[in-house]
């Protein structure tokens, strides 16, 4: 047991498996080696999907009289990128000016480390759990997303589990350590446009149907006016085009097709179809707007093709879950964290539906960069943190 109570050996151990998604290179036999001797219950179940490499999961499950807490996260990692360029090679766990160096060492391989040296601080002061604790791990949530912690919860579920809280170790921290917990999240939802024109030359314009125009005319209808002005607990709804293609080497002739991708992150003002049909309704009326194509009659013909799977917005209301990792935090750091449900999407969002569900970790500021560090003190303190939670969940 006493190997696993101290977070820089648990992150270091983490560390030096090279576990870029899809590869468990030894991360998941790393998180299994310091669980088991707690007397954890560990499976590793690998999932599939056609298209999509396989990827190995954990779960693992220390079973006592009381609720049951879901610990959430990743151990696979982004790729190191140059490697060249990092002070320290990327899986060395190398320590300098008191922090250690990684990839993964905040996002989230640290969170990870943390959690079992604080279940293993608490076992050992109290002989016991006052109730059960399960370490929910995938190897996908850098990747594809699609054989882990959905594919995880449901096979877990399928064998008769269920949580009645759940925290997920992602790093929430903007820049130091107690400055955030995240209470939910934004959905997302991806789409493609296809302007459908007529080429021609560019001196005749008269006798093509240049897409470019159109294009433009249904890109300022999704960017104007603004979506809402944002809720009590999410900011604004946000648009992004993010690419626009036309592909045309030719400065004398219009092209034929024009296309553009956007993203919106939303808030709970919407959900996916009454997004999708706010989007629907703002192309189809700009379709018929003349102002960049007035000589043509018939409107803007496209066609709009929905990308992936849209991630749900969602908020988690348990006032208990929530207070006790706010009073956690505020005990150990002094700081009184921001709720927040800012940033991206995270696995949060499969698991809000199998139980309230918090995040709160490391200090993201270095996460997916080169040089990726932890401060070596931000991990004592975040052991504390979930050491504290753990024993006042359990009270
Ligand atoms: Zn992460």
């Amino acid at each position: 047991m006493k190997s696993s109570i101290d977070p820089v050996q648990n992150l270091a151990q983490l560390i030096a498996c090279p576990s870029v998604t899809p590869a468990e290179a030894g991360a998941l036999t790393a998180v299994q080696s310091m669980l088991t001797p707690l007397g954890f219950a560990v499976e590793r179940p690998i999932f599939s999907e056609d298209g999509t490499p396989d990827v190995e999961n954990l779960y693992a499950r220390r079973s006592g009289n009381g609720p049951h807490l879901m610990f959430a996260g990743h151990t696979d990692v982004v790729p190191v990128g140059d490697e060249a360029a990092w002070s320290f090679p990327p899986f060395s766990a190398a320590i300098h000016n008191g922090a250690m160096y990684g990839r993964g060492a905040v996002d989230m391989k640290g969170g990870i480390a943390c959690f079992i040296a604080a279940v293993a601080r608490h076992i050992e002061k109290n002989g016991g759990l006052n109730g059960s604790v399960s370490f929910v791990i995938t190897g996908d949530e850098e990747g594809p997303s699609v054989n882990g912690t959905s594919k995880l919860l449901e096979w877990a579920k399928a064998k008769g589990e269920s949580w009645d809280a759940a925290i997920v170790g992602e790093p929430t921290n903007p820049d130091k350590l107690g400055d955030m917990i995240k209470v939910g999240r934004r959905g997302s939802l991806s789409g493609t446009i296809t302007v459908n024109g007529i080429q021609g030359h560019v001196a005749y314009p008269h006798h093509a149907d240049n897409p470019v125009r159109g294009l433009v005319t249904l890109m300022e209808s999704l960017l104007y006016p603004a979506f809402d002005e944002g809720t009590k607990n999410f900011q604004a709804t946000n648009l992004e085009i993010t690419t626009v293609d036309v592909g045309n080497p030719s400065f004398n002739v219009i092209p034929a097709k024009a296309t553009a991708t956007f993203n919106v992150r939303y808030n709970d003002a919407w959900n996916d179809e009454t997004l999708m049909a706010e989007i629907h309704n703002r192309l189809d009326k700009a379709s018929g707007r003349s102002k960049l194509r007035p000589d043509k009659k018939s409107p803007v013909n496209y066609d709009l093709l929905w990308r992936n799977r849209p991630s749900h917005v969602f908020l988690t209301h348990d006032e208990k879950l929530i207070g006790t990792l706010t009073s956690s935090v505020e005990h150990v750091t002094g700081t009184r964290p921001q709720l927040s449900t800012s940033g991206g999407t995270s696995d949060a969002r499969y698991i809000k539906d199998y139980c309230p569900v918090v995040e709160f970790g490391l200090v993201g500021k270095t996460m997916h960069m080169v040089d990726e560090r932890v401060e070596i003190a931000d991990l004592e303190t975040l052991t504390h943190i979930y050491e504290r939670f753990i024993a006042d969940f359990f009270a």
